[in-house]
């Protein structure tokens, strides 16, 4: 499993500067999320003001 960033994003860039496995970067209109490379930790959830974050 890994976590998805929903079109509620703001595109702050908060939840990319804490991801301990650096795989959260800038998309098209939101941020994403490399699902290879998540460590299902949770962090972004944490760390988003909008609550885009969840686990999918
Ligand atoms: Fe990064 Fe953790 Fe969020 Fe996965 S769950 S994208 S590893 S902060
Ligand atoms: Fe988007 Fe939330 Fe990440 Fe900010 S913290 S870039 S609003 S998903």
């Amino acid at each position: 499993m890994a976590y998805v960033i929903s079109d509620d994003c703001i595109m702050c860039g908060a939840c990319a500067e804490g991801c301990p496995a650096g795989c959260i970067s800038e998309g098209d209109g939101k941020y994403v999320i490399d699902a290879d490379a998540c460590l299902d930790c949770g962090a972004c959830e944490g760390t988003c003001p909008v609550g885009a974050p969840s686990q999918a």
